[in-house]
């Protein structure tokens, strides 16, 4: 057994997923010490066999990636989208982006999450008052006004002013806390792997609005693009089950011809999908952050991406009562957290599902409405531009970190 220790640091983060390490490094880059404890062995975590997604991640995000010296750690296996395709199934009208309309850099990126993993592991291992346990579990957590205190199943005890909870959506600091959880289930599943095509892809990130949902074809490096196919829930063990060569049969039915032959280039994955939303963020000397905090539907591509954003904004907070010298973990800290996240959140979860319920079907008023929609949105400009600051992530009150800005 190991021996009994002591560990303080200013914040303890439970969760290493993506977005607990990412807040590590955050605050690391501002000289704030934070410990993760994470449940999972590393070298499990960025095994080909963990994850099979891909992140489309914003220009935000990469520019955070960047600040906090991530990002050279992924740069070699990131594709810039530098145009977005949205068309309705069947729909003359289609909606067009191209990233110079708004400026000279692309949309965002497409990154493997095995690749944006690694170099989040690899920059933890460098960064000084940065800390890793895995794999580790608290067996117990106390908060209150004095501080947190945490007990690890090896007896060893972790001190911090404040507790953040980034064990995605089940989140156990979330439930004890007791606050509750606004949530509901699509009946979609997403399939994705990754497929290699004849043709190039120039960039494009292409959806397309099917009766059973959103199907997506993602730039990669190559010819090769990430595929999030939404299926019925019910039809989705079958279309996993095909042989080789029916699905991409299915595959090349659904992408319409634009890439040439398609041929699926990796193994098939498939995620159940939901929407949910805490009705805080806060507690006594705790925040959520990631999904713990809100899990959408990713027809647009933006959980992680706004996962991101509540790291940036966190991390700003948390610095600057730091260089006040108030308490990192007092209520007007998180206060402030929570007013500067929550209507980001609850914008990107209403846009999400609304764009789910209006295009997952086939009713014809409906259908009318979309592809009369799409071409309106195409034609005006200023609405135009809306979206595409939106797709970028380049709108609304943006902490340092997402402007590419050092705390
Ligand atoms: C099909 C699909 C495609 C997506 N594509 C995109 C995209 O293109 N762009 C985008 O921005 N987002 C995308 N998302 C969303 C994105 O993947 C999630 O928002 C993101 O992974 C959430 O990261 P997280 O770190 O908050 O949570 P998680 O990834 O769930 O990580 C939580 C971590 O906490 C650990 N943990 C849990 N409980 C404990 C405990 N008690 N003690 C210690 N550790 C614990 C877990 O082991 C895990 O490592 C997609 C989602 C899906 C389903």
């Amino acid at each position: 057994m190991a021996a009994k220790k002591q560990i303080q640091t200013d914040v303890l983060i439970v969760g290493g997923g993506m977005i607990g390490l990412t807040q590590a490094l955050a605050l690391a880059s501002a000289g704030l010490r934070a410990v993760v404890v994470e449940r999972q062995q590393p070298d499990a975590m960025t095994a080909m066999d963990y994850d099979g997604r891909v992140s489309t991640l914003s220009y935000g995000s990469a520019a955070l990636f960047e600040q906090i010296g991530v990002w050279q750690g992924m740069a070699d296996h990131a594709a810039p989208i530098e145009e977005i395709r949205v068309a309705d199934n069947g729909a003359p009208l289609f909606l067009h982006f191209d990233h110079r309309e708004v400026g000279d850099r692309p949309f965002g990126f497409t990154v493997e999450n095995r690749y944006i993993r690694l170099a989040l592991h690899n920059a933890l291992v460098k960064a000084e008052p940065a800390d890793l346990i895995a794999p580790g579990e608290l067996t117990s957590l106390e908060r209150d006004q004095a501080g947190v205190r945490g007990v690890l199943a090896d007896g060893r005890t972790i001190t911090a002013a404040l507790a953040n909870g980034a064990e995605g959506r089940h989140s156990p600091l979330r439930q004890a806390a007791g606050i509750r959880c606004l949530s509901w289930q699509y009946d979609q599943t997403a399939i994705v792997t990754t497929v290699r095509h004849e043709g190039g892809h120039g960039g494009i990130a292409s959806e397309l609005f099917l009766p059973a949902g959103p199907f997506a074809l993602l730039p990669m490096r190559g010819n090769r693009s990430a595929l999030i196919w939404t299926e019925r829930a019910r039809d989705v063990p079958a279309l996993l089950a095909l042989d080789e060569d029916a699905f991409n049969a299915e595959i090349m039915d659904r992408a319409g011809g634009h890439w040439g032959r398609i041929e699926c280039d990796a193994p098939r994955w498939s995620y159940p999908l939901g929407l949910q939303n805490a009705e805080r963020y806060i507690d006594t000397r705790l925040a959520l952050i990631g999904d713990a905090a809100h899990g959408m539907h990713p027809v647009a591509g933006q959980g992680l991406n706004l996962g991101i954003r509540d790291v940036a904004a966190l991390a700003e907070v948390l610095t600057d009562s730091a260089r006040l010298g108030l308490d990192l973990g007092g209520g007007e800290a998180l206060r402030r957290y929570q007013q500067w996240r929550r209507f980001d959140a609850l914008t990107m979860l209403m846009m999400t599902d609304g764009l789910v319920r209006l295009f997952s079907n086939d009713i014809t008023p409906l259908r009318l409405a979309r592809v009369l929609g799409l071409g309106l949105v195409n034609r005006i400009g200023p609405a135009k531009r809306f979206f595409e600051r939106h797709a970028a992530a380049m709108t609304g009150d943006l902490p340092k970190l997402i402007r590419g800005e050092a705390l």
